[in-house]
């Protein structure tokens, strides 16, 4: 049995790998268990929102990470039926915050960002290939079972963090629930790179149509354009194994055939989306985190900014509890706000966002719907109250309440 470490934190993702780097940084031991040999790097976040990035430079990451990526400001809705194009930007809280842009960057690069900066500590270790296959919990702490390619250990901790991605061991092996609903449709995640005349795309697009919604946004500043993330739907009852030869018909709907011809696609990875959320982010011992604790359509971009908030609370929180500055009560309140701020509003949001982009057939609904965002494009003071949304799914300070 390992007694190494504080804290085990179960998944290498980037909900568990910031925890680690915010718990080492207080002098807590900690060790990650990951079952991947290294990161992990499928199309999954790329847009990370301005409201997440005070944490980011509480951690001294920020720097870093917009380095490995890009700020930016502009967003744009394009309606396929009408060809209308509803432009609007951060600029609307330049003065209001102090830092009014959001950061792009592949999930995959953020989590190397801050794993190279793990480095540098000692009282951090990664174990690759290893899987967690039980958890044991008494009043002293918590016992997991790990599995290596030719190991097994059990590492004994004061606190387990599950942040262990939407398929959670460790929410399982707590016995809760993973409640709410999963989509019937699959999304289809690309990066891809554009020939030389590609124009007139802002850096997030959501391109409205009920057959070829998609999400458009720039991931990079590599090459002659940049890599480019192209999100789009479709029937989850058609085979996978075929979504290549069904995306150049999507790819010419929205870029046109000359353009779509010449896209080069240079990564796929189909997903099921879910509105689901843990029966409770705490039992114990064991605290839930990121897509473990939740998981959520990416249309709005709100799954790891919401695991990167729910990192920002644990890592004050269990922070303060392991050494000795707070009693474990303020992880029931970590549990109780981060469920919430999901349930009661970033979930419903990111609802209403997919049914706008991808099921806007009816007009009259349609143009209702978009006028929040006509408004938006010309009415700054409008435009920084709605932008301010993502700031209200961080929580507030744990140890002041
Ligand atoms: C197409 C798409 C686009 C998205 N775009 C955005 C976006 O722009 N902005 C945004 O905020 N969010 C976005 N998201 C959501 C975002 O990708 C997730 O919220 C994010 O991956 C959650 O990070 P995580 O660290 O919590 O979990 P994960 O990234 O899933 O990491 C979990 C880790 O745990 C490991 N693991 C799993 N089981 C075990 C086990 N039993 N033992 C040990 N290790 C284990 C896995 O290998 C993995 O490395 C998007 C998602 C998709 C699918």
């Amino acid at each position: 049995m390992s007694e190494d470490q504080q804290v085990t934190v179960i998944g290498a993702g980037p909900t568990g790998l910031l925890t680690a780097l915010g718990l080492a940084r207080q002098g807590v031991t900690v060790t990650v268990v990951e079952r991947a040999p290294g990161l992990q790097d499928t199309p999954r976040a790329i847009v990370y929102h301005w409201s997440t990035l005070d944490g980011l430079a509480r951690l001294d990451l920020l720097d870093d990470a917009g380095r490995a990526g890009f700020f930016k400001q502009d967003y744009a809705y394009r309606v396929r039926a009408t060809g209308e194009i509803i432009s609007y930007g951060l600029a609307a809280l330049d003065g209001k915050v102090e830092r009014p842009h959001n950061l792009h960057l592949g999930q995959g690069a953020l989590a190397a960002v801050v794993l190279d900066r793990l480095e540098a500590f000692d009282n951090v270790r990664v174990l690759w290939g290893h899987e967690v296959t039980a958890i044991e919990q008494d009043a002293t702490g918590v016992s997991v079972s790990v599995r290596g390619a030719d190991s097994e250990d059990v590492l004994r901790s004061e606190w387990l963090v599950g942040a262990d991605g939407a398929g959670s061991a460790v929410r399982r092996l707590s016995g809760l629930e993973f409640e709410g609903m999963t989509w019937p449709e699959r999304f289809v995640a690309t990066n891809i790179r554009f020939p030389d005349d590609r124009e007139g795309w802002a850096q997030s697009t959501f391109y409205l149509d009920d057959v070829y919604g998609a999400i458009i946004a720039k991931i990079d500043e590599s090459g002659d354009h940049g890599l480019w993330r192209y999100t789009y739907m479709e029937d989850a009852d058609l085979p996978a194994d075929s979504i290549d030869d069904r995306m150049p018909r999507f790819l010419s709907a929205v870029f046109g055939h000359e353009v779509a011809d010449r896209i080069e696609v240079v990564a796929t990875s189909p997903y099921r989306m879910h509105q689901r959320a843990a029966s409770a982010f705490r039992v114990g011992r064991v605290l839930l985190a990121g897509d473990a604790a939740h998981a959520t359509n990416p249309t709005g971009g709100l799954g790891l900014t919401m695991g990167l908030f729910d990192a920002y609370s644990l890592i004050e929180g269990l922070g303060a509890v392991v050494t000795g500055r707070a009693s474990d009560d303020v992880l029931d309140e970590f549990a109780r706000q981060r469920r919430s701020a999901f349930v009661d509003k970033a979930s419903p949001r990111a609802s209403s966002n997919k049914k706008l982009l991808f099921h806007s057939s009816d007009p009259v609904q349609r143009d209702r719907d978009l006028d929040m965002f006509r408004r938006m494009s010309r009415d700054r003071e409008f435009a920084a109250d709605v932008l301010y949304f993502t700031k209200t799914l961080e929580s507030p300070s744990l140890l002041s309440v």
